[in-house]
């Protein structure tokens, strides 16, 4: 089992995240070089093991205390798990779980992490690992030459279609009987208010940033997001000003969008709010700054002025 990669799993009310899809489809692919086989920790639920074809096996812990993400339940069982099992890489987001799991796991378990990974690749049999360092402002590249490792993974780095896979997984039951005795409990789950706005199914966002300069001038963004028929998404200095309320926020803490064009206007492009946006089917940009870093995943992207702009469209739309 030492060449086994194990992805753990998460989701939300019952559903499975992207992400843990797009985390198989790369274990799959570094198991594979290594000729080990593709495991799943499903702590929750049983009955979405059935959608993770992807896996070689599934282990499943469920019990009402891992229903919802309680650190203390999730980690007793993945560190326990992962004992038992061995695997040579343990894969999870760089998410609340992820953010809380991995470094203790990694002590627990007396492994290295690597955090806020972008890619991974296995080169003559060595795990290398490129990594966001500094908030995004440098990529560290890894060779992680130990016989186990954690990486914590950015969401957005793979293709999800590469573990949506059918297939019959061995579904292995994990033993919950410590979960009797915790010392916390989960209450409840207070989702942020949308306000009527819920950028997170909009086929189309027009969003936009600090460029835009001041509270007054969201007037010029939001006169194109009106001709569009679209909701106005942002990134986090405009909500941090009081300027937009806190669901039209794109990011790392904000939300995250998937839509089929997201329009950017005056944003720059930062690590955190990539991970909101650089899923979006088509990504627009306009920004004066042609070494903004929202180029690197833009499709099509212009360096004229917004106020320049934003007219011109509004006026050709309506
Ligand atoms: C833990 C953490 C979480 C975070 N979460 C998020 C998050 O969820 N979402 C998020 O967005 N950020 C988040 N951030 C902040 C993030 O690091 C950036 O500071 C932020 O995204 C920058 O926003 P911006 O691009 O609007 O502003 P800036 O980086 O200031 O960019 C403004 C851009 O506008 C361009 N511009 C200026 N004038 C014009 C003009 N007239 N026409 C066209 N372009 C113009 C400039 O060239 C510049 O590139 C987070 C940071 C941390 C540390």
């Amino acid at each position: 089992m030492a060449d086994d990669v194990l992805v753990l799993a998460e989701h939300s009310e019952g559903v499975l995240a992207d992400h843990t899809f797009e985390l198989l489809g790369k274990a799959r692919e570094v198991a594979g070089a290594w000729g080990g086989s593709t495991r799943v920790a499903l702590l929750g639920p049983a009955q979405l093991a059935g959608e993770l074809g992807g896996a070689d096996v599934v282990h499943v812990a469920d019990h009402p205390a891992l229903s919802h993400y309680l650190p203390e339940a999730y980690e007793r069982i993945l560190t326990r798990l992962v004992e038992q099992v061995q695997p040579r890489l343990v894969l999870m987001g760089t998410s609340t779980p992820g953010m809380d799991l991995g470094a203790a796991l990694a002590v627990a378990w007396d492994a290295p992490v690597s955090a806020y990974t972008v890619d991974l690749e296995v080169e003559d049999g060595t795990l290398v690992a490129r990594a966001q360092i500094y908030a995004g402002k440098l990529m560290a590249e890894v060779a992680i030459d130990a016989p186990r490792a954690v990486c914590t993974v950015i969401a957005g780095s793979f293709p999800a279609a590469a573990g949506r896979v059918e297939g019959q997984p061995q579904v292995e039951p994990v033993a919950t009987g410590e979960l009797d005795s915790l010392r916390s409990s989960f209450t409840a789950l207070r989702l942020p208010e949308t306000g009527g706005v819920d950028i997170t199914t909009a086929d189309m966002l027009v969003s936009v940033g600090r460029g835009i300069g001041t509270q007054d001038n969201l007037e010029v963004v939001q006169e194109l997001a009106d001709a569009l028929g679209v909701p106005l998404s942002a990134s986090r200095p405009i909500i941090d000003q009081g300027w937009l309320p806190k669901p039209h926020q794109v990011g790392k803490s904000g939300q995250k969008v998937k839509p089929r064009a997201y329009l950017s206007f005056g944003i720059s492009g930062a690590p955190e709010h990539l991970e909101g946006m650089r899923n979006a089917e088509l990504i627009i940009s306009c920004n004066t700054d042609p070494q903004a870093p929202i180029f690197d995943v833009a499709h099509y992207g212009c360096t004229l002025d917004l106020f320049d702009l934003l007219p011109e469209l509004v006026e050709r739309l309506q």
